[in-house]
């Protein structure tokens, strides 16, 4: 009995030092001093202990019961004159108030939206397509033969002999037209791929967007009026627009695309090689073996068709001078757009 006392006080002792809370100072007092309280159940226990040690043992009881009740006074004390006499939180209703940190859209995305929004106000539609692509729809309905270097794997990821990651939009151009009939005015933006080494203008993963216009009595007049418009509503009024013949296998005849420099207007600098141009886009009349592809008439119908790159646009737009800016998430980069 005399040991389960002592052992008593010395736990009690122990949890008196820790002691902090107003609601650890509760927990306390009715865990030891409380009427149903460890002190008052070994208090009641005594009448049943032998005659000779009751008295001892209940002198000793008493005298832990003063002592543990006297430092528990003191200890609350102590401690109330610590805590603020108020239990009402304070608060400067006039300090302004925290904003959190808000994201915005990633500047390609934001670049993808402008350049939708001036193709919605031509009547073009919105197409996605599969990033992982069936070999034909990649090459084959695009009018690209098997020995065309591009098909070659170095110049496309294959997940296996007839499946790959695409490495142009224009494959939902073909999608598009198995899937409807003409007039189609839409344009397709998303994520292409190579095997390009990466640097400060090449990366394995680029995004592009492509348009396609077709329907009876589309000539090459509409194709330069809608890229015109473009290039002015995008880059600003002034700006000049220039037509190279080019090649591509889906497109006949094809022409590389070039706007006056944005950055010298034309006069010649570092950015435009000192030719006052840049090269944005690549466009042309679709091949007529793409719509027997699909299924069209190619006596009927024409259309043309359009592609860039959606980095390069935003890197000229922007004055941005490396590609890899764009995916490496350095929010100093970021966050200025
Ligand atoms: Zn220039």
């Amino acid at each position: 009995m005399k040991e389960e006392l002592l052992e008593l006080r010395q736990k009690a002792d122990k949890d008196l030092k820790e002691l902090r809370l107003p609601e650890d100072i509760e927990r306390f007092r009715v865990k030891y001093l409380g009427r149903k309280g460890l002190l008052s159940e070994f208090l009641s226990r005594i009448p049943s202990l032998p005659q000779e040690e009751r008295p001892v043992i209940g002198r000793l009881a008493n005298e832990i019961k003063v002592d543990i009740s006297k430092r528990f006074e003191e200890t609350t004390r102590a401690l109330g004159e610590k805590q603020p006499r108020t239990t009402i939180p304070i608060q400067d209703v006039s300090l302004p108030g925290r904003t959190p940190p808000i994201g915005h859209r990633h500047p390609l995305i934001q670049t993808i939206g402008d350049i939708k929004d001036i193709f919605a106000r031509m009547g073009f539609q919105v197409a996605f397509g599969p990033e992982v692509e069936l070999e034909y729809y990649n090459f084959e309905a695009l009018n690209i033969p098997l020995d065309h270097p591009s098909r070659d794997d170095f110049d496309t990821f294959y997940l296996d002999d007839e499946v790959l990651l695409r490495s142009q939009t224009s494959t939902v151009q073909i999608r598009v037209m198995q899937r409807q009939k003409p007039p189609i005015r839409i344009i397709a933006p998303g994520k292409v791929f190579r095997p390009d080494t990466v640097d400060a203008r090449h990366s394995f993963m680029f995004h592009q967007i492509e348009g396609l216009m077709v329907d009876e009595g589309v000539n090459f007049a509409h194709l330069k009026g809608v890229l015109t418009l473009f290039a002015r509503a995008y880059f600003g009024p002034d700006t000049r627009m220039r037509f190279r013949p080019s090649f591509f296998p889906f497109t006949e005849p094809s022409a590389e695309v070039e706007i006056s420099c944005t950055l010298c207007k034309g006069r010649g600098c570092s950015v435009c090689g000192s030719t006052g141009w840049l090269e944005i886009l690549g466009a042309g009349m679709v091949h007529p073996n793409v719509f027997k592809a699909v299924g069209y008439d190619a006596e009927k119908y024409t259309g043309f068709a359009f592609g860039m790159g959606i980095e390069r646009i935003a890197m000229l737009k922007y004055g941005i001078d490396d590609i890899r800016l764009f995916f490496e998430n350095d929010i100093r980069f970021l966050s200025q757009f």
